[in-house]
């Protein structure tokens, strides 16, 4: 693509270097192509941050902090980063869900183990998930692959799709007749970060748990950071250069370049590329719909959270809430309204990784779904819920530090509103992201592409969009 500057010792330009925009970088580089990566944050990582935020001595990962998709995924299978000294380190169970003092659920890798803690419900969590987690190689490069053809797994696709299609809140009534079941499977789902009544919710409740028995929900030791940096070593290694404190406000200002890759959202993409992209093309971006946003908070305790079910303390993440309540948080703040008692999103990353924290300590990361844009301080919402279920837990805080939707805007542009998802994730957003094509990333452009978690397979630290950006990029060099 040919821009204002020539540059004759560069082919390809990155605009954002979050772990989509890193992966489209290498697999260029690994190709042999010379690229540049210019990045608008201080660090490179997008959403793979990590900082002492709290107090000195606590590593926080600000955005992403479990890494089951990352684990799974073709590209970062295919990337091996443990090469670079990334270590990926699991809690004793990937999962619990506190449902109330006292009573919870756990995930274990084991699906017997866990089908046991289930009762009478055991039998029917071993029948949603037993395939999917046994088949979990052609599972998870099926959903984050699924425009290839052929197909990676067709039949593990098409059981998938038949199962996943349905909405979460019906699946989890029909199939399930307790509580905890209820609870564990609508929190999964909920990671979809739409209303559990809307189709495909399913499909990400099998996607995580069939992960979670599959592969595990690990954590980076050292923080979600050492991810970030294992891909820029692997680029320079290549050649590849990053340059930090690099805002790309237009596409006019980047140098010359055959390929240009946006790690970035359609907002941002019109604002910088607006008057180069055709005008059916730019008002489908225009037309782009973002989703509800998170209140995310960050704690330095003065030892583990504690838990009224001491089960919990070796969950790496702990969803909090009943089903009724993980179901009525989506809802309303898909609706633009806020919830007294909202579901939480906990993870205690030290008790997979206690080098996050001094001897003893421990940090714990949480956020709750709130309204896209919303200014409402959610920290006394979302302690609440945690001395609900951990008595004594703010006696535990040492620091706190909180990130609304506009700081994670303000953090990380991409984060528009504090959605973290780059876009709702309805089934039309999902089919068509963010144009309906088997080639979603090129753009009508020749040599720009989009690759931001925009684009499929949506959101997450997978780099399948980057990946996918990249190869479609070198097909038509070609
Ligand atoms: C609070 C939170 C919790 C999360 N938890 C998890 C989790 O546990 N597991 C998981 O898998 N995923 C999680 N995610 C989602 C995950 O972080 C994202 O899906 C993923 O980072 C998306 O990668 P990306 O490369 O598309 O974009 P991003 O990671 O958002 O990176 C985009 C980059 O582009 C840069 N940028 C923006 N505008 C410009 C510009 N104009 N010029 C130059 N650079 C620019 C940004 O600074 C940023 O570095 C979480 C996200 C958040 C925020």
């Amino acid at each position: 693509m040919a821009s204002a500057k020539p540059n004759p010792d560069l082919d390809a330009v990155v605009a954002g270097a979050g772990p989509n925009g890193l992966v489209a970088a290498v697999r260029l580089a690994e190709a042999g192509l010379r690229v540049l990566v210019l990045e608008a944050a201080d660090h490179p990582g997008g959403g793979l941050r990590s900082a002492e935020v709290t107090l000195p001595g606590f590593v926080h990962d600000l955005g992403a902090t479990v890494h089951a998709l990352g684990l799974a995924s073709p590209a970062m299978r295919a990337l091996d980063l443990q090469a670079e000294g990334l270590e990926l380190v699991h809690p004793p169970t990937p999962l619990g869900h506190a449902i109330d003092a006292g009573r919870s659920a756990l995930l274990h890798r084991s699906i017997d183990a866990t089908a046991e803690g289930l009762g009478r419900d055991g039998r029917a969590w071993r029948g949603m998930l037993a395939r999917l987690s046994a088949n979990w190689p052609g599972l998870a490069a099926s959903v984050l692959d699924p425009t290839r053809l052929p197909p990676h797994d067709l039949g593990a696709l098409l059981g998938f799709g038949v199962r996943g299609l349905w909405p979460a809140s019906l699946v989890g009534r029909a199939v399930f007749r307790d509580e905890p079941a209820r609870a564990l499977f609508a929190g999964l789902a909920a990671h979809a970060a739409v209303p559990l009544g809307q189709p495909l919710t399913t499909g990400i409740g099998l996607m995580l748990g069939g992960l979670a028995h599959g592969v595990g929900w690990p954590v980076a030791r050292g923080g979600s950071q050492s991810v970030a940096d294992a891909l820029v070593a692997r680029l320079r290694s290549l050649g590849g250069e990053v340059r930090t404190g690099h805002r790309v406000t237009a596409l006019a200002e980047l140098p010359s370049a055959r390929v240009v890759v946006l790690d970035l959202t359609p907002r941002q993409v019109l604002a910088i590329a607006g008057d180069a992209l055709p005008a059916r093309y730019a008002r489908r971006l225009e037309r782009w719909r973002y989703g509800a946003g998170v209140f995310a908070a960050h704690w330095a305790l003065d030892g583990p959270v504690p838990w009224a079910d001491p089960a919990l303390a070796g969950a790496g993440t702990v969803h909090i809430g009943t089903a009724e309540q993980v179901a009525r948080t989506e809802r309303e703040a898909a609706r633009g309204r806020h919830v007294d008692d909202p579901w939480v999103l906990a993870v205690q990353a030290t008790v997979a990784d206690p080098t996050r924290a001094p001897a003893g300590k421990h940090t714990l990361w949480a956020y709750c779904r709130v309204p896209n844009g919303s200014t409402v301080d959610a920290l006394p919402a979302l302690e609440a819920q945690l001395e609900r279920v951990a008595p004594g837990f703010r006696e535990r805080v040492l620091g706190r530090h909180v990130m609304g939707p506009a700081a994670l805007e303000g953090w990380n542009a991409n984060l528009v509103g504090g959605d973290i998802g780059g876009g709702a994730t309805d089934l039309r957003q999902l089919a068509a992201r963010p144009s309906l094509s088997l080639t979603p990333w090129a753009t009508p452009v020749p040599g720009l592409y989009l690759c931001s978690s925009s684009t499929l397979p949506g959101g997450g630290v997978h780099g399948m969009g980057g990946w996918n950006a990249a190869g479609v990029a070198l097909a038509r060099l070609t």
